[in-house]
């Protein structure tokens, strides 16, 4: 069946299906009524509000569990988008936060976590040498981007179509503009929503295209202060770099003395303890990286030299904020790295493994029903493309069939699967065998 066919279908019975997750789901239903009528828009970040046949409302989760308030049980592969590489509720992260709870939430002030966060950091993430907290990704980027300016005393920054890199009018731009947009746009940063500032310091090329970096740089090397990218593109498509793309940008970024910047806050602590750096072997200059710092808590963290950071330690470079480094997220991400850490970072070979058994079971149940799929990331987050041929870009994913996997989506929240919207999947520590098996075998019943 081809890709256009299917668009026309109901392949996922979607409609039926969508039905009777209203009827289980009612009390989501009626508290999503009750809130749109003071929380805008019914959500606390826009993307929530695109959940199918309506955002619903959890009670609560433990491992790869998560029940929402009418009691229906989902094994989650949405895992907050990222963060709970534990798992939902792991009682080390659990205690951890607890003990600190109890001698204070945050003191404004200096305390042994943050020494002891930042040491773990140094020894397992190859750029850092020093690095700075700060409470969100998107902050934490205007850091990194900040201190590119005044390294480099250049303004512009390059940045790849379909990345992501937070809310700040500086960066979104670009992140999944339409073909339509796109043509509009020409080479000009695509802004996302109203209320951006016009003006953009953005330079914009698409992923894995040396050649639009090179004649970018030969044209306007002398106004770039950074590179900045998914190390691997997890936001749109989950794309890896192209072979030898990483190692391009290293060095010509080195070539015109402009700084080069992973963005790893989904790809930090998923790909492995040294995230995406140290899977793939590229060193940069910074890294930023959030979600599964914490495992579920709210912290960033910016990791590089100490010629760079150096700028945030003389105060040259302002970096502040009243919740920055307070012990409740210091005290997650020392029992998450911790455990993560545990024999010397096994965790992360069942996390591949298991990841692969999905990915590829995943692929072959689709396969098997005669559907156009294949599959990119790795290990712990991989996507599922409804097309025929494994994306390279952002714009090779755009033809991707979006109301066929909005439908693959609904058809699993009925099966008792929650999955993100987009196409992404995570996997935690605490996802089973079984729970792999259970959700292959609900696939086959779609
Ligand atoms: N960078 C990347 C790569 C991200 O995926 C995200 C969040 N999805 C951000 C930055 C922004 O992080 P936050 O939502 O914590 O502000």
């Amino acid at each position: 069946m081809s890709t256009a066919d299917l668009t026309q279908t109901d392949f996922f019975r979607a409609g039926v299906r969508e039905n009777r997750v209203r009827d289980k789901a009612a009390g989501s239903l009626s508290r999503y009524r009750r809130a749109v009528q003071t929380l805008a828009g019914g959500v606390s970040s826009g993307l929530r509000r695109s959940a199918r046949p309506f955002p619903l409302y959890f009670a609560g989760g433990a491992g790869s569990q998560i029940t929402d308030v009418d009691g229906n049980v989902y094994t989650d592969y949405a895992l907050a988008w990222g963060p709970l590489i534990l798992g939902h509720a792991p009682a080390v992260v659990n205690e951890a936060v607890l003990s600190q709870l109890r001698r204070g939430s945050t003191y404004g002030a200096q305390h042994d976590l943050e020494i002891e966060v930042s040491e773990r950091l140094r020894s397992c993430i190859p750029c850092a040498k020093q690095v700075c907290f700060a409470n969100s990704g998107t902050e934490i980027v205007q850091v990194a981007l900040r201190l590119a300016r005044a390294v480099t005393r250049r303004s512009k920054f390059l940045k790849f179509e379909g990345h992501y890199h937070g809310w700040d009018d500086s960066v979104l731009v670009s992140t999944q503009p339409s073909r339509e947009r796109i043509a509009n746009y020409g080479a000009a940063p695509v802004p996302v929503g109203m209320g951006q500032r016009p003006g953009c310091d953005a330079l914009v090329v698409e992923w894995n295209d040396r050649m639009g970096v090179e004649t970018l740089f030969a044209a306007r090397g002398k106004e770039i202060s950074c590179v900045i990218c998914e190390p691997m593109l997890c936001n749109s498509g989950c794309i890896p770099p192209g072979d030898g793309f990483l190692e391009f940008l290293r060095e010509i970024t080195q070539r015109y003395r402009s700084l080069l910047v992973f963005d790893e806050v989904i790809t930090g602590f998923r790909l492995g303890l040294g995230g995406a750096q140290g899977y793939y072997g590229i060193t940069p200059d910074l890294a930023t990286f959030a979600k599964a710092l914490a495992g579920g808590l709210p912290l960033s963290a910016l990791a590089g030299s100490d010629e760079v950071m150096g700028l945030i330690a003389s105060g040259k470079v302002v970096h502040s904020g009243t919740l920055n480094g307070n012990p409740l997220c210091l005290a997650a991400a020392k029992a998450t790295i911790d455990t993560l850490a545990e024999a010397d970072g096994a965790v992360y070979k069942r996390l591949w493994r298991l990841g692969t058994i999905l990915r590829q079971g995943l692929e072959e149940g689709l396969r098997r029903k005669h559907l156009p799929v294949v599959t990119t990331g790795s290990g712990p987050v991989f996507q599922i493309h409804f097309q025929e041929h494994v994306p390279r870009t952002y714009r090779e994913m755009l033809p991707i069939n979006n109301k066929l996997y909005s439908d693959f989506g609904v058809a699993l929240l009925d099966e008792g699967v929650l999955v993100l919207p987009d196409g992404r999947w995570y996997l935690s520590a605490a996802h089973t065998e079984n729970d792999i098996q259970k959700t292959l075998s609900a696939v086959e019943r779609l």
